[in-house]
């Protein structure tokens, strides 16, 4: 008898949970669209050219050794990082407001953002998150403690935003609420707001005095152009409104397995912008004492050095482009098919995924008779598609909504 004989089993992840069924598909054609990591066109990873470069001149490095890094991190990839984000010219920036600490990639971000406003925001601050949302969100705010509310986002009818219904809910939340908004590329459904709904959003956040937590995890991925993906961002900051964001470097520098990220917040006064990082430094100690060295010294060589930047950029034009082109022929191909539904979606969405409006019985038909793999929600990630493949995927398709 173990004194945990009676532990709950937790159900297995939905996304891993997945893959495991895919790997173990014996099928020829099977198709992975389930999980959120660029493939190249031959479904195999890619590790970008520029993280090859920063590879080999890390390791030409002789001082390079295996010491801890300081809590908070590499101090010259925090500050790169909110160069990025905030663009080089940012006022905060300039004005000292701005302080990030390294973490565990973007989810180790929205964790170390969390706990802190657990514990240093308004207490029984409710979350409002996006229906729907990163599966993960709702269970790291609700492992601190902080209650999630529901902000409608994606209008099925529509296949499209929601900005009536997801406005009304943020304007009916208590005053002080925290608004998580993805800054761009939403997963699971590509939709983001136009400047112009940024602008309503924004609006409608400084009248109730909510509290901004962007969670980025895909800049470069959407439009391709680092400073485009960060608009929205920029554009809080402009309206002098304080903010955490996170940011992740797993899809971009398709470093996933290496966990480099950064939480950055933008604040109102450089004395608030230091009590926040001595906080982030005092609760990271706790948690994991300080953060894995090798992919942020990846990215700290490639933000800080201009050349290396410049490809980097090359390299995310190469990913965001491929996965526009797989939206183009996916839509030209259910055309020529004249599958029944609209399918302009597809091309008008952005960033990895695309969620498609496929019902959970669709889905589950394109399993179990197409050994093609994705969530019962109907997300595909686009990047599981390319020029082999995506012909058969688009019969799938035809045949299932037929
Ligand atoms: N936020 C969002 C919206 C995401 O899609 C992801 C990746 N799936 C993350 C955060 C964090 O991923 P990671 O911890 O791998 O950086």
């Amino acid at each position: 008898e173990s004194v945990f004989q009676s532990t709950p089993r937790a159900p297995p992840d939905v996304i891993f949970n997945l893959t495991a069924s895919y790997k173990a598909d014996t099928f020829k054609d099977k198709i992975n669209l389930g999980v959120g990591a660029y493939r190249d066109n031959d479904g195999k990873p890619f590790v970008l050219p520029v993280v090859k470069k920063a590879d080999a001149i890390l390791h030409q490095d002789p001082a390079l050794d295996h010491e801890y890094l300081p809590i908070g991190g590499i101090p010259t990839f925090t500050a790169a990082s909110a160069r990025l984000i905030l663009g080089a010219d940012s006022s905060a920036i300039k004005e000292k407001r701005v302080v990030g600490a390294q973490t565990i990639s973007g989810t180790g971000a929205n964790h170390l953002g969390a706990l802190f406003l657990s514990r240093f925001y308004h207490p029984g601050a409710k979350i409002l998150l996006s229906n729907p949302t990163w599966a993960n969100h709702k269970a790291i705010f609700n492992n601190v403690g902080i209650e999630t509310i529901d902000y409608p986002y994606w209008d099925a009818k529509k296949r499209g935003l929601d900005l009536e219904g997801m406005l009304n809910v943020i304007k009916s939340a208590p005053e002080k609420s925290i608004v998580l908004l993805h800054a761009c590329a939403h997963n699971p459904t590509g939709v983001d707001p136009t400047q112009e709904q940024w602008k309503q959003i924004a609006e409608v956040i400084k009248q109730k005095n909510h509290f901004t937590f962007f969670d980025c995890a895909y800049q470069g991925f959407a439009s391709g152009n680092l400073d485009k993906d960060a608009w929205a961002v920029r554009y809080f900051e402009s309206q002098g409104l304080e903010f955490f964001v996170c940011q992740s470097y797993a899809k971009n520098f398709g470093l996933y397995g290496e966990r480099a990220g950064c939480l950055t917040a933008v604040t109102s006064t450089p004395d608030a912008a230091n009590r926040v990082f001595s906080q982030f430094e005092k609760l990271q100690r706790s948690e994991i004492s300080n953060p894995p060295a090798y992919g942020a010294r990846v990215v700290n060589l490639v933000l800080n050095d201009p050349t290396l930047s410049k490809q980097w950029q090359d390299d995310l034009t190469e990913m965001s482009g491929r996965i526009i082109a797989m939206r183009k022929a996916l839509y030209s191909a259910l055309k020529k098919l004249g599958t029944p539904g609209t399918w302009e979606h597809i091309v008008t969405q952005i960033g990895m995924f695309s969620f498609t409006g496929l019902t959970k019985e669709q889905v589950s038909v394109l399993k179990s008779k197409y050994h093609v793999y994705l969530t019962d929600n109907g997300r595909i990630s686009m990047a599981g598609l390319n020029t082999s493949n995506v012909e058969y995927f688009a019969k799938a398709v035809d045949d299932v909504v037929r």
